[in-house]
């Protein structure tokens, strides 16, 4: 599905520009994981 794979890779895209993929704020990178502080989206990178 096309779609799909380029709605991931649009949120990878602001990720790892360091904005939130739900709600487009600023994420904040705590120990291992990257968290927002508006919505509570979070995600934790393994290795
Ligand atoms: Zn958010």
């Amino acid at each position: 599905m096309p779609e799909e794979i380029m709605e991931n890779e649009g949120e990878k895209e602001l990720i790892k520009q360091g904005i939130c993929p739900v709600c487009k704020a600023k994420l904040r990178h705590t120990e291992g994981c990257i968290e927002c502080t508006n919505c509570g989206w979070s995600l934790c990178l393994e290795a």
